[in-house]
């Protein structure tokens, strides 16, 4: 019996775009062999464990628009081997599996090798491109209809298949893969019969943090894309709708606000938040320190929670070692805010003391008002986390004995970025702002810079993110 391949389209680049199916099937995946444009972050739902391939490691030139034979070679190999060890295998394409991505070859050797696969759509490129820029492909006035092309025919070929008479009549004509051939297939189009002046938008990385848009005609794209270092990935779309971005690009017209912290993202509030977690929570290489408290947890007058991470490992290792909720039953617990506080109820622990202002200040505030002179309190926390609230506990007469729970790092990976695009960078904590310092260096002038709580914005000034 050998395992099962799922052919995943993980949508265009910004991670939430990929499909709930998809999701579903990359959270459960033994092996995840990806594309090199699949974006990372999406990795982080892969269980712990999971062997996390890159196909750009396979075959340094796997692109699709490199000459592929041995690189694919090496990647379906790879994937029939994982899959004959009878392992969850899921070969994550970029876009969608049905659009220049190969999918045939793939198909064809696992159906040769006897597997079983399943295919799973995405959002491909043109879609994600243009809702990403208000460009609709078809249009009731100016498109009936769309063609998607290849600016990069597979090598091997002897003759072009493309017809671009053919291609030319169509009301949207939509290039992949064409950054490098552009001011050539300009030329064939207009030579075609298509119009100079029709308008084309070109989009590198759409969907992106690092989206860009570039405006222009047939006449004079080309030119200005060299001009302005367009860079692949990018989508060319041609045809009349693409004058439609100028009113229609909601991007543009909302407030872009960079978002630096792990929160959720919040739909209905005002502007656009664009999610960088400039931080990543990861398990501790050794955890008996932690563990052995958590053996004598009963010995605590309180447990204080300072972040929903706490809470989330704490529960963790306290089912590790065999017991649950009910080590805590004498015992009273305080959560920083509501986040932390929503966590617990998630473990079935209601808090008994939450501040009103959601800080370590607001903690130590609150506390005033209990009596906890010679009382025992246990804090798990990251070991990064400042011990402000540790030393005001202990100036109230607690006994606070506090533990690593988890790791704060700064991920690796953080793609680079033009900052002007935003309006808005906003910092969750002082670990944001020092991985934005480190990873970023400045903020350029007239973007807004926001702080959640008082010992970020402290942390701001040190690191002088604030001139
Ligand atoms: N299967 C993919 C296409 C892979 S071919 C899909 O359905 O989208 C690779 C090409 O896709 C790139 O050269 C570029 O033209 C386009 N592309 C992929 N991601 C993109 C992105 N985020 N922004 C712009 N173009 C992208």
């Amino acid at each position: 019996m050998s395992g099962k391949v799922y052919l995943v389209g993980g949508g265009p680049g910004k991670p939430d775009l990929i499909t709930v199916r998809g999701l579903n099937i990359l959270k459960e995946a033994d092996v995840v062999i990806y594309d090199y444009l699949v974006d990372r972050q999406l990795l982080e739902y892969t269980k712990e464990g999971a062997e996390l391939v890159c196909c750009d490691r396979l075959a340094k030139k796997g692109r699709y628009s490199d000459g592929f034979s041995i690189h694919q070679e090496k990647i379906t190999n790879l994937v029939i081997e994982k899959a004959k060890k009878d392992k969850k295998v899921i070969r994550l394409k970029n876009g969608d599996p049905s659009i220049f991505s190969r999918c045939s070859q793939e198909l064809e050797a696992l159906a040769k090798a006897r597997i079983e696969f399943e295919i799973v759509p995405g959002v491909t490129a043109a879609s994600a491109t243009s809702c990403l820029t208000g460009i609709p492909l078809t249009d009731r006035e100016y498109a009936t209809d769309c063609v998607f092309v290849t600016g990069h025919e597979a090598p091997s070929k002897d003759e072009s298949m493309l017809d671009w008479n053919a291609i030319a009549k169509n009301g949207t004509v939509v290039l992949y893969m064409a950054v490098e051939n552009l001011a050539d297939i300009v030329k064939k189009l207009v030579e075609a019969g298509k119009d100079k002046n029709t308008p084309v938008a070109m989009v590198q990385n759409a969907s992106r943090l690092n989206q860009r848009v570039l405006r222009g005609t047939l006449k004079d794209i080309a030119v200005k894309a060299k001009d302005e270092k367009i860079k692949p990935p990018a989508i060319i779309i041609i045809g009349k709708v693409a004058k439609l971005e100028k009113n229609f690009n909601w991007l543009r017209r909302n407030k872009r606000v960079l978002f630096t912290g792990l929160s959720e993202e919040r739909f209905f509030i005002r502007g656009t938040y664009f999610h960088l977690p400039l931080i990543k929570i990861c398990l501790l290489e050794n955890y008996d320190k932690f563990d052995d408290y958590l053996r004598s947890i009963r010995k605590f007058d309180w447990v204080v929670f300072a972040s929903r991470y706490g809470v989330e490992y704490f529960f963790k290792r306290l089912n590790a070692i065999g017991n649950d909720a009910r080590a805590l039953t004498h015992i009273k617990i305080a959560a920083v805010g509501n986040s932390t506080k929503n966590r617990l109820l998630d473990f079935g622990i209601h808090a008994d003391l939450v501040p009103w202002e959601e800080s370590s200040r607001g903690l130590l505030k609150r506390f005033k008002k209990e009596n906890i002179n010679g009382k025992r309190i246990f804090m798990p926390r990251s070991d990064l986390s400042d011990k402000g609230l540790k030393n005001g506990l202990k100036r109230l007469g607690a006994v606070v004995i506090s533990s690593y729970a988890y790791r704060n790092v700064m991920p690796s990976d953080l793609p680079d970025l033009e900052l002007s695009n935003f309006d808005e960078i906003m910092f969750t904590s002082p670990s944001t702002v020092r991985n934005f310092k480190k990873r970023y260096g400045k903020i350029p002038k007239g973007i807004t810079r926001r702080f959640i709580g008082d010992v970020t914005l402290a942390e701001a000034k040190k690191c002088r993110l604030l001139d």
